[in-house]
């Protein structure tokens, strides 16, 4: 993972530094408990698939896909 790594923001409409929301697995874990393993495919997609965090909104940055 490279930290300075910029991305462009659509909430701050400029290329900003982001940053990768640490994953709190025990929170999913009782997510997949609670809904009794629905929530499963959303935790593995979030494990692999990590959503990078604008450093200066703190927005979730959505990469569109071309
Ligand atoms: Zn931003």
């Amino acid at each position: 993972m490279n930290p300075a790594e910029k991305k462009y923001c659509h909430k701050c409409k400029k290329e900003v530094s982001c940053h990768f929301d640490p994953i709190a697995h025990w929170e999913h874990l009782l997510a997949t408990i609670i809904t009794c393993g629905l929530w499963l495919p959303i935790w593995i997609g979030i494990t692999f698939y990590p959503t990078s965090i604008c450093d200066e909104c703190k927005e979730p940055i959505y990469e569109k896909v071309k």
